[in-house]
């Protein structure tokens, strides 16, 4: 979509107070919030699902989970807010660390490891509050110093797809701060997998009476009478006001450097077979500056972490979702590498649920390249801010009048409770501006 300085035709424009360009966490809530205050929006939408990174999908004949799948408790009460009722559960996770496995929420035997170690976890808490350090790696190294608990805090890394020292201590604060409402200390899967979110969502808005529209490609907004002119692929809107889930341009300078993409990870066993008490299994190396820092570099190290939720579970079969990172510039994996990856990561669960690769009836890695023609979406995790006077834009650009929500910004598009957020008070501050 670009911004075009003419202004269009706008005989035959469809005409709404509000049009939403894409039908992601950050577009479906700020459409809801809008309708539901009275304003006739549109929502267009380039593919014929809606969601964006949030939902599922079919491969092989089983259904597996597109990106988002585990949310920051913030997210039960900003979809409450929404009028969408979605039942959500504790997410449960068995991670492998240095040869141990420690169960979250802590069972008994995990609480006395972590009871061990809190001095090095008080230290952390404390080191991050004072920001005293400029980065995640600074913190570990000078403040913590026990092997476990940075890689428990490198989780954070990992997540983010950069290496620890990509990873600013400002900004983690900035995100953990409980004014934010994000709760991303307790997290939370919705029951039924996230699609359930993606269908409450939809049917909230068209029961309001909102107007959604699939398989619609927005081509170009220009200002007009009143607002603007939307040229899609299917003919021309005018609207008063425009919200937009497309990058914003000050993310694109080369100041920013992007983090690594996450490629998928597809399993699926015959419903028979054994399964983990948790949820979710995780393998992470320890040393994530080394392991991640090698990725960053381009280069494969001996031992990659990943993590695999158990996702659809049906009287046949059930599936396992899971994401790792590769190489940079590894964007279509040779076989070679995703043979590679796949016996990497069978081993590892093997270790947990022996006979998990006999088993398997469907196993599958999409790299980057994959994953965007798949979703139709990128799996970038993240954007590393190397100059340090950068700030993410402001929903509203001055210049153009359009704005941008989600992922078309850089802090607020990184998980998705942020970008549900951000959603909402772009619409709330649409509604303030009328
Ligand atoms: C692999 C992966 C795993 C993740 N896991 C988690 C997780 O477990 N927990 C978490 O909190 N967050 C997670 N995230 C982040 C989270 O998914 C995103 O922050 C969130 O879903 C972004 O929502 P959004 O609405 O901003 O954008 P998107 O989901 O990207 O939606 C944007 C939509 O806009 C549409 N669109 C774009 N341009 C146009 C156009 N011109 N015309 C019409 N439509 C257009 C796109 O097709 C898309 O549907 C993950 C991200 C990735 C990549």
């Amino acid at each position: 979509m670009s911004q075009a300085a003419s202004t269009l035709a706008v005989s035959d424009a469809t005409a709404c107070d509000a049009l939403v360009v894409g039908s992601g966490l950050g577009g479906l809530s700020a459409a809801i919030r809008l309708q539901a205050a009275g304003r006739r929006v549109v929502l267009l939408e380039r593919h014929a699902w809606a969601g964006g990174h949030c939902g599922s999908f079919e491969h092989g004949g089983f259904r597996f989970t597109r990106g988002c799948n585990e949310f920051g408790a913030g997210m039960v009460g900003l979809l409450r807010r929404l009028g969408v009722a979605v039942p959500f559960a504790p997410s449960t996770t068995l991670l492998s660390m240095g040869g141990r496995t420690w169960r979250l929420p802590p069972d008994l035997a995990t609480a006395g490891r972590l009871l061990w170690r809190a001095p090095a976890l008080l230290r952390l808490v404390q080191a991050v509050r004072r920001a005293r350090h400029a980065d995640l790696a600074a913190v570990l190294d000078e403040a913590v110093r026990d092997d476990e608990v940075a890689a428990l805090a490198s989780v954070m890394a990992y997540a983010a797809g950069v290496p620890p020292s990509a990873i600013r201590t400002r900004s983690m604060l900035a995100e953990l701060q409980p004014e934010l409402g994000y709760e991303l200390s307790r997290q939370v899967v919705p029951v039924g997998g996230a699609q359930a979110i993606v269908d409450g969502l939809l049917d909230r808005f068209r029961a309001l009476g909102g107007t959604v529209r699939l398989g619609v490609d927005c081509r170009e907004v220009a200002p007009g009478a009143g607002g603007f002119v939307v040229r899609s692929s299917a003919g021309t809107f005018a609207a008063r006001e425009v919200i937009t889930s497309q990058a914003h341009d000050a993310l694109k300078p080369p100041s920013l450097r992007r983090g690594l993409s996450a490629s998928q990870l597809l399993f699926a066993v015959p419903a028979t077979f054994p399964r983990l008490r948790e949820r979710a299994f995780a393998h992470m190396p320890l040393h994530a500056e080394r392991w991640i820092g090698s990725l960053d570099q381009g280069e494969m190290p001996d031992d990659i972490g990943f993590h695999l939720f158990r996702d659809q579970v049906t009287d046949d079969h059930v599936s396992y979702t899971g994401f790792c990172l590769l190489p940079r510039g590894e964007d279509e994996p040779s076989e070679a590498r995703v043979a590679q990856v796949l016996g990497h990561v069978r081993a590892h669960v093997e270790r947990v649920l022996p006979g998990f690769g006999d088993a398997l009836v469907h196993q599958a890695l999409l790299g980057p390249g994959e994953y965007a023609r798949v979703h139709g979406v990128r799996s970038e995790l993240s954007r590393v801010v190397v100059d340090e006077d950068w700030h993410p834009p402001d929903l509203r650009d001055p210049r153009t009048g359009l704005w941008h929500i989600g992922n078309g910004l850089s802090v607020p598009g990184q998980h998705a409770v942020a970008a549900a957020l951000s959603g909402s008070v772009a619409a709330d501050r649409v509604l303030a501006r009328a």
